[in-house]
């Protein structure tokens, strides 16, 4: 769709498509739950976007985070929205991350999970955390590695303020959405694998504006969408 359209036009042509590749699957479409990637967007846009009904909005770096979610509270408090910490997490920012966000989609390491658990007992709140699994051989990519994801698993599994919610994926950058299929397939296998250790009801966080109808079609029930709402940044 090109940028001269409104946003609220926008936000339908997506949910329409949501729909779309929900049905080919033989999906349900409130399965799927679409983020807004909100990063370098404007709080105006975001307000926007709050007003024609988006509720879930996604954001990679802390410090604007702050900002962000603090003015969202104020302007909108009899909204709730939920926030999702989408880029990769510091061991430093952790204490300010689990204050801010409802879902950290970026776990990937036990490390990690740790700290989180202990900022999360001092808050006094249970933190939704998604693994971020890393499926291709991209090294400038975060995630944990296949072959330790089950391991991981099994510790967050004893942490008590850490709940595993799903687990995310960010495949290579292909011009073919088609191309991206094979990772989506994979992150959904690796849920079926984490479901036969005891878990159910996990999320899988896959697809943004590129290629959220093919991770739609393997599974997604988050897809993280920035550009196809906001335009480009
Ligand atoms: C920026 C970003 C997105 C959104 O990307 P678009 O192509 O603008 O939809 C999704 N996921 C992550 C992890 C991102 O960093």
């Amino acid at each position: 769709m090109p940028d001269n359209t409104s946003l609220i036009d926008r936000v339908n042509h997506i949910y329409k498509r949501i729909s779309y590749a929900a049905m080919r699957a033989d999906r349900s479409p409130d399965e799927v739950k679409l983020i807004a990637v909100s990063k370098h967007i404007p709080m105006e846009a975001i307000v926007q976007a709050i007003d024609v009904g988006l509720r879930h909005f996604g954001e990679s770096y802390i410090q604007e985070a702050v900002k962000k979610i603090e003015a969202a509270s104020d302007n909108q408090s009899a909204t709730r929205l939920s926030w999702h910490l989408i880029g990769h997490l510091q061991r430093n920012k952790v204490k300010l991350a689990v204050g801010l966000f409802d879902v950290i989609h970026c776990l990937d390491s036990l490390a990690l999970a740790r700290e989180i658990d202990l900022h999360a007992e001092r808050l006094g709140k249970v933190q939704g955390v998604l693994i971020q699994v890393k499926l291709a051989d991209e090294h400038t990519k975060s995630g944990i590695d296949l072959a330790l994801l089950p391991a991981l698993v099994e510790d967050i599994a004893t942490l008590k303020h850490v709940r595993l919610e799903g687990l995310m994926t960010i495949p290579p950058y292909l011009d073919n959405p088609q191309e991206v299929r094979p990772y989506f397939r994979q992150l959904y296998q690796l849920r079926e694998a984490v479901y036969g250790m005891g878990y159910k009801d996990l999320e899988l966080s896959m697809g943004m504006s590129s290629d959220y109808e093919v991770a739609i079609e393997e599974g997604a029930t988050l897809v993280r969408i920035g550009t196809a709402i906001f335009g480009q940044r």
